[in-house]
């Protein structure tokens, strides 16, 4: 007991999401990576723009970057789907071990807003830019 509150102490200034806000975004992240990696197979299986990966409107905004990079080669492309795959991935298991929105990077809470824009990122503003650099 004692225990488990002197880790709440610890934790105090991380807020962790509740679960009814998490399950939306896991959920939203889910479909998002089941729907990237149908299109990896597709990718892998032959050609990436048949009607079978167009039908597949999961996620509007890649769908949009995967043709606007159709006039590239097939392994640039792959390239950001498997990065996105990783993401996705790693934010889902932030989620799962009660991390998410959380830096992975300075630990310190990632600004609502860009979750809400980018809810696979599991690094802070500051941290992505630190990165870019
Ligand atoms: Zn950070």
């Amino acid at each position: 007991m004692a225990k488990t509150k002197k880790d709440n102490l610890k934790k105090k200034n991380v807020l962790q999401y509740p679960a009814e806000v998490l399950e939306p975004v896991r959920e939203y992240l889910s479909s998002r990576l089941s729907g990237l990696e149908r299109r990896k197979k597709d990718l892998l299986e032959g050609d990436p723009y048949n009607n079978k990966a167009r039908l597949d409107d999961n996620a509007a905004a890649d769908t949009d970057a995967a043709e606007e990079v159709g006039h590239l080669e097939a392994s640039a492309f792959r390239q950001t789907l498997d990065r996105s795959i990783i993401q996705i991935r790693k934010a889902l298991s932030r989620i799962k071990f009660g991390k998410y929105g959380v830096c992975e990077r300075c630990g310190k809470m990632i600004d609502t807003d860009r979750l809400m824009v980018m809810p696979e990122t599991t690094v802070c503003v500051d941290c992505e830019r630190k990165r870019e650099k």
